[in-house]
C-alpha cells in the first residue's frame, strides 16, 4: 500500500508554517494560538476524511475512522503537535501526520479494518510551557491527577485549564481514551544511531529507565594564593574527579547505559576563591531496572570514596526514578513484519527519551516506530529527517495497523 506522499507533505508544511522563528525553528508551544491553529487544521482534515472528531477534558484530540466490526476495540496511532520553543519540524508532528495519512491511505484504497482506527494528538507532551512533560497521556494513564494537571501553570501564571478553555479545546472527560486494542506511536529517533548504522527504521522495544541524583559536596572556601594545594578542601576538584569516574563507569556498562551531568553550581563562585561548595546533578539511564539500580549504587560508592579521600562532606538526594518500559511483544512483532513487507532496513532500538507511548503502555498494548534523525538532532531548528524516510516510516505504520487488525 503506497501512501499519498504529496498530500502528507502539504499538510505537514501547512502546520510547519504556522509559527516559525528567525532561525527556522517551530514555536507551537502547548495550548498557544499557534497550537490552536495547528489543531484546527488537523480537525478540518479529519472531518474532510469523514472521521468523527472528539476532544477530551485535557484537550487531547481523537479522530475516529469506523471499522467493520461493531464490537472491536479501536486501534490507535498518534503523537503530539506541540513543540519546544524554537523546536524542530518533525518531533511529534510526524507521528500525528503519519497516523492521519495511514487512515487516509487505507480509505483511498477502499480498505476497511475490523477495528475502528483512531488518530490521536496528545496535549502537552513537551513539558516546556507546562511541566511535567507527557501531561495528558499521564492523566489518561492515571499517573497525574486531573485537578493537579488543570492547575499546571506557565511562567506567566496561566493555567492549563484557562488555556484549554481560551483556545476552545476543553472537551469531555468521557471522551478520554480508555480501552483500546493497541496504541502505536511513530516518532523521530532524536539520536544518531539509525543514521550512523545506515538503517531506515527503528523497531522500538523499550524505553530507558531514569534515575536522577542531586549531589552536594561541601569543603572549605579559602584564598586561591596563600593556601597550598595540600591544605585545601576543594569541593570542585572532588566533583570533577567524580564526574570523570562516572563516565568511565558508564562506559564499562556499555550501551545503552548513559549518564549526564547537566547542571553544576559552584560557591562562592569567584576567580580567586577555592570552591567551598559544589552541587551537580547526574541523570542516569539504563534499559533494565537491575542495571539502573546497580549503576546508581556504584556511582554512590564513587562519590562516597572520593569525598572521603578529599575529606569533604556530601549529600546525595535521588530526585527521580522511573523504571524502564518494555513495549508490547505483539506490536513489536507487527512493526517487524510491516518493515519486512515495505522492504525497509530496520533494527531493534531502545528509546532514550520519554514519549506519550511510555505512559500509554501502562493501560494499552503499545509500541513505537522510529525514523532516523539527521545528525541525531532534535528540539532545535536543525532537526531533520530525509523525506523518503518519513514516507517509508508512514508506510510501515499503515502495514503495522493492518497486521494488528488481523491479530
Ligand atoms: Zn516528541
Amino acid at each position: 500500500v503506497q501512501i499519498n506522499s504529496q498530500r502528507m507533505k502539504k499538510r505537514m508544511d501547512a502546520i510547519n508554517s504556522i509559527a516559525v522563528t528567525a532561525d527556522g525553528g517551530m514555536m507551537r508551544l502547548t495550548l498557544s494560538d499557534a497550537d490552536k491553529t495547528a489543531r484546527d487544521l488537523l480537525k478540518n482534515w479529519m472531518e474532510q476524511e469523514e472521521m468523527e472528531v472528539q476532544v477530551d477534558d485535557m484537550g487531547t484530540m481523537y479522530g475516529y475512522m469506523a471499522g467493520s466490526d461493531q464490537n472491536a476495540l479501536p486501534i490507535c496511532a498518534g503523537s503530539h503537535m506541540d513543540t519546544q520553543p524554537n523546536g524542530g519540524r518533525y518531533d511529534g508532528l510526524f507521528g500525528v501526520m503519519a497516523a492521519l495519512e495511514a487512515v487516509c491511505t487505507l480509505k483511498d484504497n477502499g480498505i476497511v479494518t475490523k477495528s475502528p482506527l483512531v488518530v490521536i494528538n496528545w496535549t502537552s507532551e513537551e513539558g516546556t510551557r507546562f511541566s511535567p512533560s507527557m501531561l495528558a497521556s499521564g492523566v489518561v494513564a492515571g499517573i497525574y491527577e486531573t485537578e493537579w494537571s488543570y492547575n499546571r501553570k506557565d511562567i506567566d501564571g496561566i493555567s492549563v485549564l484557562d488555556e484549554l478553555k481560551r483556545i476552545g479545546y476543553f472537551g469531555k472527560k468521557e471522551n478520554r481514551l480508555q480501552r483500546a486494542k493497541y496504541y502505536v506511536e511513530a516518532h523521530i529517533e532524536q539520536g544518531g544511531v539509525l543514521e550512523a548504522e545506515d538503517y531506515e527504521l527503528g523497531i522500538v522495544n523499550a524505553c530507558l529507565g531514569i534515575t536522577g541524583l542531586r549531589i552536594n559536596i561541601v569543603g572549605e572556601a579559602d584564598h586561591a594564593g596563600p593556601t597550598p594545594m595540600t591544605m585545601r578542601k576543594d569541593s570542585l576538584m572532588a566533583a570533577a574527579e567524580i564526574m570523570l569516574k562516572v563516565r568511565e563507569l558508564v562506559l564499562n556498562y556499555g550501551d545503552p547505559a548513559v549518564a549526564t551531568i547537566g547542571t553544576i553550581s559552584v560557591l562562592p563562585g569567584a576567580q580567586n576563591i577555592i570552591p567551598g561548595e559544589t552541587s551537580f546533578t547526574i541523570d542516569i539511564r539504563h534499559d533494565i531496572p537491575e542495571g539502573l539500580t546497580s549503576l546508581e549504587e556504584e556511582i554512590r560508592v564513587v562519590i562516597e570514596r572520593t569525598c572521603k579521600e578529599y575529606d569533604l562532606k556530601k549529600k546525595i538526594e535521588r530526585y527521580w526514578r522511573a523504571d524502564p518500559v518494555y513495549f508490547n511483544k505483539e506490536v513489536i512483532d507487527a512493526v517487524e513484519q510491516a518493515a519486512e513487507k515495505v522492504g525497509v532496513s530496520s533494527r531493534t532500538i531502545t528509546s532514550g527519551a520519554g514519549h506519550d507511548a511510555v505512559y500509554i503502555s501502562r493501560i494499552i498494548p503499545t509500541g513505537m516506530i522510529f525514523v532516523p534523525s539527521i545528525n541525531g538532532k532534535s528540539h532545535c531548528p536543525q532537526e531533520d529527517t530525509k523525506w523518503e524516510d518519513i514516507v517509508k516510516g508512514t508506510e510501515v505504520l499503515v502495514e503495522t495497523l493492518l497486521e494488528l487488525d488481523n491479530n
